[in-house]
């Protein structure tokens, strides 16, 4: 089975850690950056970016997991993930970092006030089948990608909340509390052909 490690500082982690343990994963927290190097894949779970930024740099993962994500590690990132994973935030706070490893511009709790969580579905095509019943909580949307950024998933006024580039996936939402297990399938599929 594939050894997947989940980023396990802050943030829902143990419900990613059930979605892939449940597809038959090998599922291990992440704490520590010579813990890297065993991994096939890694999860970014979400949670507060700006915190889960904090302790990975502390824990002295952050660089670790930005050089061997480049060097190909498959990766997933949820909602606080996706921004962990994204070249540039629009509007994080003071002194905030990223591992900067996909092309994308997010903006960070996109949705204000009584909309910061709600649920739709989302058909996406590429994820086949019926649509993704996708479920925010004070999420980000990617404002600007890069050409090699595939778009996954958008909401209906064309706010793109899913994409792909390579090795790395990243959705808005969670699929982690939602019972959709598709994108957890896709990352390991990466995983496998990687
Ligand atoms: N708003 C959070 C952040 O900026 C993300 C929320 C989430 O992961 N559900 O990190």
């Amino acid at each position: 089975a594939p050894r997947i490690g989940v980023l396990a500082l802050q943030g829902d982690f143990r419900e990613h850690i059930a979605s892939l343990t449940e597809l038959g994963a090998d599922v291990v927290p992440l704490r520590r950056p010579e813990e890297i190097d065993t991994l096939d894949g890694v999860v970014i779970p979400g949670g507060e970016s700006s915190v889960m930024d904090k302790l990975s740099r502390a824990f002295g993962v952050a660089d670790p997991l930005t050089a061997a994500i480049r060097a190909g590690l498959p990766t997933y990132g949820t909602c606080a993930g996706m921004i962990m994973l994204s070249a540039r935030i629009t509007d994080g706070i003071a002194g905030q970092h990223t591992l900067d490893v996909l092309d994308t511009t997010v903006r960070r709790n996109a949705f204000g006030n009584q909309n910061d969580s709600f649920e739709i579905d989302i058909p996406m095509p590429d994820l086949g089948g019926d649509p993704v019943h996708a479920v925010f909580i004070r999420a980000p949307v990617v404002e600007q990608h890069g050409d090699d950024v595939h778009v996954l998933g958008a909401l209906p006024d064309g706010q793109v909340v899913a994409v792909q580039q390579g090795n790395v996936i990243a959705s808005a939402f969670h699929p982690e509390v939602a019972g959709e297990d598709r994108f957890h399938r896709r990352f390991l599929d990466v995983v496998r052909s990687a």
